[in-house]
């Protein structure tokens, strides 16, 4: 669940501000890097397989029919639906995971393609109100650790896994506390 803080403080990390990244599955995409983290594990894409998955994430479980996608991947050259079908398959390719069977891009027979998991999109400083492992609630104004793209444990949680996060594999550092009113 994502709920907007209704004051933003300053985020430690001045990159977190700026990131847009989406989670699904065990992806993070960072968009401004063009970089997909498989499970911590970063997996740079190549500029149209990068936006193929942009327009895909951006259609947030819509439909994608195949003109929008020569328009926004192919702007200014004529692409055919093979060059279409093709980064399709690149981008199934790089997110399947181990042979698992539900490909995460589906097929829409005669329209289009779109993405069949469910995807967090984040935009700025977000507190979370529960650790992302145990599920231990976390107050504003306790303990808890974040990555840059605000993946958020409690102390605990980061401590077990050596401060590094599981997602993106990025280095978990304590969470700007906001304290209560009358602290
Ligand atoms: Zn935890
Ligand atoms: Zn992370």
């Amino acid at each position: 669940m994502l709920l907007r803080a209704p004051d933003v403080e300053k985020p430690s990390n001045p990159r977190a501000q700026l990131a847009i990244t989406y989670r699904f599955d065990r992806f993070v995409l960072d968009v401004p890097k063009r970089v997909l983290y498989i499970e911590g594990e970063a997996k740079p894409l190549s500029e149209k397989v990068f936006r193929v998955l942009l327009v895909l994430l951006e259609a947030e479980g819509g439909v994608v029919g195949k003109e929008h996608f020569f328009e926004k991947v192919w702007p200014s050259e004529s692409a055919s639906e093979q060059n279409l079908t093709q980064h399709i398959c690149m981008l199934r390719n790089i997110l399947r995971n181990g042979g698992r069977e539900r490909s995460l891009i589906l097929s829409v027979p005669g329209r289009g393609y779109r993405f069949g998991a469910i995807v967090e999109r984040k935009v700025g400083l977000i507190m979370k109100a529960a650790c992302e492992r145990c599920n231990a609630s976390l107050e504003p104004s306790g303990a808890a650790f974040i990555c840059s793209y605000e993946c958020t444990f409690c102390a605990n949680c980061s401590e077990a896994m050596s401060r590094r996060c599981p997602n993106c594999g990025g280095e978990l550092a304590p969470r700007p506390r906001r304290m209560a009113a009358e602290a």
